[in-house]
Formats: C-alpha cells, structure tokens, sequence
C-alpha cells in the first residue's frame, strides 16, 4: 500500500496530480490513495476510481454541534474510503490524546471507512526512553474494542522523520514494526497478524526501495513527496 497525505496543501486545479498517480498506480501491484483535504474530497472521489480517496481526520461523533469539524458520515457520502487518524501533526495542533483517536477510529469504522492510525514517538522519547515500547502503548490504547483487520492500517511515523529529510533506518523501522505486530496480535488475536504496518518518515523516490523491502513494512504513508505525480510515482513503482 502507497499512501499519499497531502496534509494542508493541494488546491482543486492541484488535483490534475491524481491523474498521473492513477496512471502510476495502474502499472503497479499495490494499492494506492491519497489522503486530502476536506474540501477537495468529493471533487477528488468523482473524478475517478483510482487512486483510492481518503481524508486525513474525522470527529469523534457521528454528528452533532461541532462548528468546523467534520464526521466520518459526511467523509463517506463524499465518496471518501478511509481516513488516516491520528497523525502526530494533529496531536501536536489540536492536542488530540490516544483516547481521543481511539473514539475516532471507532466512529470511522462504524461509518464504513478504513481508517490508518498514526503512532510514533518524538526524538527525546527515542533518546531518553523505549521508544517501541511508548509505540505499542500507543497501539493498544488507540485501537477501540471493535476494530476489526479488515478495516485497519497502522503507519509508524517517528516525529523526528516528518519532514525532516531524515528517514529512520530500516534496522529502527523493523525493530518497532516488529513490536507493532505483536500488540496488534495481542489485541486482535491470529487476525492481527493481516493488518499493514506501514512506515512514514521522509520516505522519498531515493529511499523508498530500501524501505518497502524490509520484510516487516507492508507499505508507506508519505507527505510531500505524494503531492506530485512526478514524485510519487517512483515510490509507487518500487512497491
Ligand atoms: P513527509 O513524507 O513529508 O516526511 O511526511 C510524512 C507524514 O507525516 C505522512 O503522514
């Protein structure tokens, strides 16, 4: 699986990109999608069925007086598939706790959508602390009672590798995806042995072959390297 998110970027004239991602996507044997903004999903859904659409959050109620925000129904009636949940980068701007994304993901999977749970822990964590292990807390605190394989992606995207140029290495990535799937199988039982563990961090046309060739890394979720066809269709091919 090849994730684009396009965070807050992308224009509708900027969606003319899709069409090159498609055509990438079409000489490929792995899924892709893009994650955009709210206001270009339905434009986006309707143009075509490739690449997959998702959004980048939803709110943790079905409905309701929440001026701005926008629920996992509306994400799905635009014609959206999933969304990612919890990126760090919405931890840090709108303090969102692993309670907070678990009711997320609970809402977004009971409206139908797949949903792709960020974890990853910041560079002090990492120098000071046990970085799988704050990661797999995270795991298990964020994952609500009914999720289900099907419906479910993990990306792995240490703080310190978003947008930093600076990807982990693969010895870091497979050292935590390796945890990772153990608290997913804790949680989920032999199932949670198919849910994608992806990797995010700086993933690039550069390094993208060495990351989706660790045997532990089922697929990448990238940033600015998704917002041009030009850029994302080298990753695409060497997954
Ligand atoms: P970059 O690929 O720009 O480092 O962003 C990664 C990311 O946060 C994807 O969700």
């Amino acid at each position: 699986m090849v994730v684009g998110n396009w965070k807050m970027h992308g224009s509708s004239a900027a969606l003319v990109e899709l069409d090159g991602i498609a055509e990438a996507a079409r000489h490929a044997r792995v899924d892709v999608a893009v994650c955009l903004p709210a206001t270009l999903l339905m434009a986006a859904a309707q143009r075509a069925r490739d690449p997959i659409i998702g959004a980048q959050d939803c709110h943790a109620h079905a409905s309701g007086s929440h001026t701005g925000d926008v629920s996992a129904a509306m994400i799905a009636d635009a014609g959206a598939r999933l969304t990612i949940i919890g990126h760090s980068e919405r931890r840090r701007d709108h303090g969102e706790t692993d309670a907070i994304v678990n009711a997320k993901l609970d809402t977004a999977i009971a409206h139908g959508l797949g949903v792709i749970l960020c974890v990853g822990e910041s560079e002090a964590q990492r120098r000071e602390g046990d970085p799988a292990a704050f990661v797999c807390r995270q795991v298990a605190a964020s994952l609500p009672a009914q999720a289900r394989a099907d419906r479910l992606m993990i990306a792995y995207e240490p703080l310190w590798a978003i947008g930093s140029g600076r990807s982990a290495s693969g010895e870091q990535i497979a050292t935590i995806h390796t945890d990772i799937r153990r608290a997913v199988q804790d949680r989920l039982g032999d199932q949670g042995a198919d849910v994608p563990i992806l990797y995010g961090g700086s993933v690039t046309g550069d390094n993208a072959d060495a990351i989706l060739g660790l045997e532990t890394v089922d697929g990448v979720l990238v940033g600015g390297a998704s917002l041009t066809a030009e850029r994302l269709a080298p990753i695409i091919a060497a997954a």
